[in-house]
């Protein structure tokens, strides 16, 4: 299954999805977690060993995740992440599930556990396989448009409006920047505040 550390570093230095507790949609909705009412155990091994586990409380159109997360050397914390559930008809005239990460709202099939239980974009997360992230996409398509504009290259420089160029074109410029800004923010950013973290082993007495 892959847990926290197992996976180390892309080429890019960045972590990676196998970095990260990975809940599946589709395995909790095989195994029964997602029926309305019920209460389940999430537990994450490597090798014999757990590395985490999360509670899962289901609900009508949601599930509430319970688990202990710690940054470095601080004190355990009690977490609790209510990720929205929706369903669509899938084949075989069934319905197949989808997580809506609890910070962008995003559909997704997978989330990813650092501290918070999100999808792998608002990790900032690369595939192990994946040469570089959403964000240095991102970065390099801002950087054409920041010297296009007579600008610098790099983050969160905004070039003035060069002379003759019309507001609106200017501010739909801009605009690209500052979104593809905030997608280095999560990536950057978020990346380091999570990377220290860690899921407590076992998860007995959550409910009592
Ligand atoms: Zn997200």
């Amino acid at each position: 299954m892959g847990g926290y550390g197992s996976g180390g570093w892309n080429r890019t230095g960045r972590l990676t999805t196998s970095d990260a507790l990975r809940l599946d949609v589709n395995s909790l909705n095989r195994s029964g977690a997602l029926v309305p009412g019920r209460y389940s155990t999430s537990t994450w091994t490597r090798g014999a060993e757990p590395i985490g586990a999360i509670n899962i409380s289901a609900a009508e159109d949601s599930i509430t995740l319970v688990y202990r997360s710690r940054t470095g050397d601080q004190d355990w914390a009690d977490n609790r992440e209510r990720v929205r559930v929706s369903w669509e008809p899938g084949g075989f005239g069934g319905q197949r599930p989808f997580f809506h990460c609890p910070d962008c709202t995003r559909r997704v099939l997978q989330l990813y556990g650092l501290r918070r239980y999100l999808c792998r974009h608002c990790h900032g997360l690369c595939y192990p396989s994946q040469r570089e992230c959403d964000s240095d996409r991102a970065q390099r398509r801002a950087n054409r448009i920041r010297v296009e504009l007579g600008g610098e290259p790099g983050w969160r420089n905004i070039p003035s409006r060069p002379k003759g160029m019309h507001r609106r074109t200017y501010d739909r410029l801009i605009n690209k920047i500052i979104v593809a800004d905030a997608v280095t923010d999560d990536g950057a950013v978020r990346l380091l505040a999570r990377l220290q973290t860690s899921v407590q082993k076992g998860a007995r007495g959550f409910w009592s």
